[in-house]
């Protein structure tokens, strides 16, 4: 029989159950998310995404890059539950609460 490896009892010993992460993620979805900056991964250009294209009537809200009109962002609400798609989203940015009031002049 084989003995388990160091690095699996590491790693076990440090892995939390994913509702861990929900006061870190809280706080990511208690801000204006249109103050939030995308970098799209189509075309790399980085914009707030309160300046992409808003496509409302779909069956999900969408979002479009402005440059190169890919979807970026997709949300819908089915069955209860909310669907948020970012794997048009290179990279999200943020501001974090502390970070606001700071480029407010607060
Ligand atoms: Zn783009």
């Amino acid at each position: 029989m084989t003995e388990p490896t160091a690095t699996v009892d590491t790693t076990a010993a440090r892995r939390l159950d994913g509702n861990a992460a929900a006061g870190m993620l809280a706080e990511l979805f208690a801000v204006d998310v249109t103050t939030a900056r995308s970098r799209c991964a189509s075309c790399g250009t980085t914009s707030m995404l309160g300046a992409h294209h808003l496509y409302a009537d779909a069956p999900a809200l969408v979002l479009r890059c402005p440059d190169c009109t890919d979807v970026v962002l997709r949300y819908a609400v089915q069955e209860g539950r909310i669907l948020l798609d970012l794997r048009g989203a290179q990279l999200l940015t943020v501001p974090a609460p502390a970070a606001t009031d700071e480029s407010n002049g607060a």
